[in-house]
């Protein structure tokens, strides 16, 4: 019987789910991570999220470790170098957030066109701008605005198909898949910029990527353009942001991720009323967490049939 620890925390239908698969199933969310190391040798398996650390000395104490279950996208908390010179498997679960991550940009979308968040703290602060501010928030509809994807893999996509079903058109760049069923593929990034009433970043953070969105582009978009980034931070140029938000050829700037995170209190985006953050929390929804647990121990399990 295979033994498999889980050490980061996970929704309980995984041990049934193990269980039923013929697992032996040791719940270890709550051992602290250092301690890790020295129990690590009993187990032929571990699931983690991204607490967990991979790697140094937890790996080399891991002698009979056959499979890693990632219970989410990233695996940088994995040394992959190692597990791959040493036969470990290493499974992931890259759509299950994808409809919380595409959930959240398309909140932001709504809440920078209706400046709810703007309406909420001056309320909040003082109840007697109520009435101004129905003249302050007076607003628009994104029904027939067009919608611009950098990036139009599977967040990209499902965004796209939300979007477009309240009203929106969808056009979008994708520098390694130029075609896509539902959106109108573009053939530069360009023409997003240039198009776009909203323009949505999807796209991992590269070295090809690294501030892909600066001062040129800003430059590029209609005077007022929202720019929303539920990908990460580095993509676009903080500094030119905060400029071109100033001189207001950028409308918004809704980010979920920061260059540096959390951002320095002398960062200059959190100074400015159009600027909608949320911390980091795209993939954090109890649905996309139930996902990724459970197609984690159903990874786990397959990856035991080919061993
Ligand atoms: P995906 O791999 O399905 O799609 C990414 C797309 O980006 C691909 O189609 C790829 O071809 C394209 N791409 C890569 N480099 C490009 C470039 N230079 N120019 C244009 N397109 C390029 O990934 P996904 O699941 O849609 O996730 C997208 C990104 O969302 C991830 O890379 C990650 O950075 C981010 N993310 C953020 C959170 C969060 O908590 N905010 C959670 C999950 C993912």
């Amino acid at each position: 019987m295979p033994k498999i620890l889980l050490s980061d925390k996970l929704n309980e239908k995984v041990i049934e789910i193990l269980e039923n698969a013929g697992f032996e199933v040791k719940v270890g969310w709550d051992i602290p991570k250092e301690e890790l190391p020295q129990i690590i040798g009993e187990y032929d398996a571990i699931i983690i999220r991204s607490a967990t650390k991979v790697r140094g000395e937890l790996l080399e104490k891991a002698i009979n470790l056959k499979v890693i279950g990632r219970a989410g996208v990233g695996l940088d908390n994995i040394d992959l170098e190692v597990t791959m010179n040493r036969g470990i498997k290493v499974v992931n679960t890259p759509a299950a957030t994808t409809n919380s991550v595409a959930e959240l940009a398309l909140t932001m979308i709504l809440s920078s066109t209706r400046d709810v968040v703007k309406g909420t703290c001056e309320i909040k602060s003082n109840p007697e701008s109520f009435k101004s501010m129905k003249k302050e928030l007076f607003s628009r509809e994104i029904d027939g605005k067009t919608l611009g994807l950098i990036g139009t893999g599977r967040i990209g996509t499902s965004l796209a198909v939300k979007c477009k079903a309240l009203g929106m058109d969808a056009i979008g760049y994708d520098a390694y898949v130029p075609e896509n069923p539902v959106v109108d593929m573009k053939p530069s990034m360009e023409e997003i910029l240039k198009e776009a009433d909203y323009i949505s970043l999807h796209l991992p953070l590269t070295d090809e990527t690294k501030n892909m969105i600066g001062a040129d582009q800003f430059n590029l978009m209609k005077k007022g353009a929202v720019l929303v980034n539920c990908a990460r931070g580095g993509i676009v140029d903080e500094k030119a942001a905060y400029d071109a938000l100033v001189s207001g050829q950028l409308g918004y700037y809704c980010t979920d991720v920061f260059e540096k995170e959390p951002p320095s209190a002398d960062n200059p985006l959190l100074t400015h009323e159009h600027v909608i953050i949320s911390p980091h929390i795209g993939a954090q929804t109890a649905e996309g967490n139930y996902r990724a647990s459970v197609q984690a121990a159903e990874r786990v399990i397959e990856a035991f049939k080919d061993l």
